[in-house]
């Protein structure tokens, strides 16, 4: 028997955790770290492709169609088969943890496991960020409003009719009724904004655009999620989750990709390799975002434009394809073409002549 065990005990050691009874010849501890802030909730967005389907049914809310707005018009995709989803964060950790107690896992704090001397240990604390990195940053405030206004059967998933003077800035709508949704204020930028810039965004959005008032604020989440290319958080030890590589660079999302790269490891483990988790994005895929990062990074007025005509130019499953790693080529030579050329020409060439940064945090 080896003893794994795994650093931290959010969504992707809880993933694995609660997949423990698939680790032959293998007993797991999941540590919780010295430093680790209090764990806070926050929505886990999700398209339900079948591999999802587990998460799927901890989902609060599922909606059969999305949408990008931009000033020049509205784009909806649809999926009966694979709606968006999002479930809360906690509910997912307390399912995946009764899971685990059931399959024999053990939780221990990380003095216990420094006295321990694990046979094979992974590290899902969050990985570090070049100085200077490109940051999604992001309030968000579940509001009750003062009249019906919301479609709850239509997420936003970017609309950008609000401030753009300090980066890409969009507001993700996710409706729960017509008259409660979550709102969150998301800006694509190196520098994050005081938490007031956020909330009076909402506030100015939901007057402009739905003609509606907050008549009470029922929640509040924040995150700051680094984008493009992270360090591990301890170059000695291999990560799990995002310090694995599992954030999109160029989208954040990062739980179905977590979901992929335990799919994988545990795979590679039934056919009689060593565990190992690996980044779950394919290198072209990856390339890809670093160039839409580099666009977005200095001509950030390009980000409506750009996800405006790639939501137009696709179908509804081949957006979920697109945004959950699954492109080919056929998929991916689409999206190029939808694009506006020059900014990714000069995207590319501005990539090609930076000079990777010192990892700071
Ligand atoms: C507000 C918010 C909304 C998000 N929404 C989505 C979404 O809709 N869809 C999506 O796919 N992804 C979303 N994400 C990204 C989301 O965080 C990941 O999907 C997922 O939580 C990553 O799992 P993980 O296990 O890698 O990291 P985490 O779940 O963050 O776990 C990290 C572990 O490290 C510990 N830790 C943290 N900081 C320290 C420290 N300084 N020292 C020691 N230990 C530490 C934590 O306690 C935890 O145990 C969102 C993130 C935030 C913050």
């Amino acid at each position: 028997m080896s003893d794994v065990h795994v650093l931290g005990d959010g969504c992707a050691a809880m993933m694995l955790a609660s997949r423990a009874n698939e680790l032959n010849g293998h007993t797991l501890s999941i540590v919780h770290p010295e430093g680790a802030p209090l764990p806070r909730d926050h929505m886990l967005g999700f398209w339900a492709t079948p591999d999802l389907e587990f998460a799927a049914q901890q989902a609060r809310h599922a909606w059969p169609n999305w949408s990008i707005i931009t000033e020049a018009g509205e784009a909806v995709l649809s999926s009966k088969s694979h709606p968006y989803h999002v479930m809360h964060k906690m509910h997912f950790l307390e399912h995946a943890r009764a899971q685990a107690e059931e399959h024999g896992v053990r939780f221990i704090d990380q003095a216990q496991h420094d006295n321990t001397g694990a046979d094979i240990v992974f590290d899902s604390r969050p990985p570090r960020a070049p100085a200077n990195a490109m940051l999604q940053h992001f309030v968000g405030l579940e509001v009750e409003v003062d009249k019906p206004v919301f479609d709850s059967n239509t997420a936003i998933l970017m609309d950008f009719r609000v401030d753009q003077s300090h980066g890409m800035h969009f507001m993700y709508v996710l409706p729960f009724s017509s008259t409660c949704a979550l709102i969150e204020s998301t800006m694509f930028s190196t520098t994050k904004m005081p938490r007031e810039y956020y909330t009076e965004a909402i506030e100015t959005y939901l007057f402009n655009h739905h003609n509606a008032t907050v008549k009470n604020v029922v929640r509040e989440e924040a995150g700051v999620i680094p984008m493009g290319r992270l360090s591990l958080h301890d170059p000695s030890i291999p990560g799990l989750g995002a310090n694995g590589g599992a954030i999109r660079p160029a989208s954040g999302y990062t739980f179905a990709f977590i979901h992929q790269q335990i799919q994988n490891g545990l795979n590679g483990h039934h056919h009689g390799k060593s565990l190992a988790f690996k980044r779950p994005h394919k290198r072209v895929d990856v390339w890809m975002d670093s160039v839409l990062l580099a666009v977005l990074r200095h001509w950030p007025h390009q980000g409506p434009i750009l996800f405006g005509r790639m939501a137009r130019s696709l179908s509804g499953e081949e957006f979920i394809r697109f945004m959950s790693g699954q492109a080919g080529w056929r998929l991916r030579f689409k999206v190029m073409m939808a694009m506006p050329k020059l900014p990714f020409i000069r995207g590319v060439s501005k990539m090609m002549f930076s000079r990777p940064r010192k990892v700071v945090s």
